[in-house]
């Protein structure tokens, strides 16, 4: 069954500066997910406060609220086929020597605190962070990737119900 999910991404400072922002868009693009808005910016410390939240206490809180704030960042928002996890499963576990390899985090990373990318790991935090950062108009969905042609093509020949 289709499962189509939204999901938040964002290219983190760490890998706006080491020059991998179109990498990490073509593997997400590549894969298959349609990008319905992309942006860079500049995180402010209400923004990286809603974002991080949940760890709010935690050692590392006050370093990783600044580290978001440290350059800017590229944001953006994916859809496709379960898409959350499917994000998730690309950029690999939190800390890059328990990233499968091949993973974004395996590949590029060295250490947890400078893990090049973000992505939201549910339904929820998903929504709640396309809000923090895109307003609705500008998200960009009217339009049919390559994934949605092919499923169009394959409908159109009764080859899918
Ligand atoms: N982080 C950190 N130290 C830790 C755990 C996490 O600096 O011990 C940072 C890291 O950048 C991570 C972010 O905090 O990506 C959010 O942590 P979370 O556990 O939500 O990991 P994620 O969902 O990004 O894999
Ligand atoms: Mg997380």
């Amino acid at each position: 069954m289709f499962d189509l999910e939204r999901t938040f991404v964002a290219v983190k400072p760490d890998g706006v500066k080491r020059g991998l922002i179109g990498e990490v868009i073509r593997r997400f693009e590549e894969k298959g997910y349609k990008v319905i808005g992309l942006k860079m910016l500049k995180v402010t410390r209400e923004q990286a406060q809603a974002h991080y939240g949940e760890h709010e206490g935690k050692p590392f809180y006050e370093r990783l609220v600044k580290y978001i704030q440290s350059g800017p960042i590229v944001g953006m928002v994916l859809e496709g086929h379960q898409a959350i996890a499917g994000a998730r499963h690309m950029m690999g576990k939190t800390d890059p020597l328990d990233a499968d390899m091949g993973t974004i985090r395996a590949d590029y990373a060295l250490v947890k605190e400078y893990n090049i990318v973000h992505g939201s790991d549910s339904v929820e935090s998903a929504e709640r962070e396309i809000n923090i950062y895109f307003r609705p108009e500008e998200i960009c969905d009217n339009w049919s990737n390559m994934a949605e042609l092919v499923i169009e093509c394959l409908r159109a020949n009764e080859q899918i119900i």
